[in-house]
């Protein structure tokens, strides 16, 4: 008879079972404290891979919840909803490791703020080719 798991790797295998149940368990009551707006489940398999040791919290929870925050640019204080973390981890691939930091507005003005300057950084490196013709890039 062999053995065909280390005993590391069955430690492991045994804590990430205990996670889970642990996981399930909290998402089961939580309907009593919560309303189920403020809620989304996990769906593990959606995220993008993470090469880190740790796990995000909302994995470790098992759902995602109403997260406040204050915006880096003009420091009102938001929420990032559950709903709209899922959709940034699981449907946008965003890395589990980024978080909201700039509210609706400030989002847009940055948004803009970077197209204007990728548009600027193309004319530059345009400019410097002189191969391509600028009505090329303008038409865009
Ligand atoms: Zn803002």
């Amino acid at each position: 008879m062999k053995c065909f798991k280390s005993g590391k790797q069955r430690r492991s295998e045994i804590k990430t079972a205990r996670r889970q149940r642990r996981a399930v368990a909290v998402v089961a009551e939580l309907p009593v404290y919560l309303p189920a707006s403020r809620w989304v489940p996990v769906d593990p398999a959606r995220l993008q891979p993470n090469n880190s040791y740790g796990q995000s919290d909302f994995v470790t929870r098992g759902f995602y919840l109403d997260r406040p925050f204050r915006c880096v640019d003009c420091g009102a204080d938001c929420i990032w909803s559950a709903e709209r973390q899922r959709w940034w981890y699981e449907l946008a691939g965003g890395s589990q490791y980024s978080t909201a930091r700039r509210c609706a507005a400030c989002r847009d003005q940055e948004r803009q703020r970077q197209r204007a300057a990728r548009l600027a950084a193309g004319h530059a490196a345009k400019n410097a080719l002189i191969l391509r013709s600028t009505a090329k890039f303008d038409q865009k």
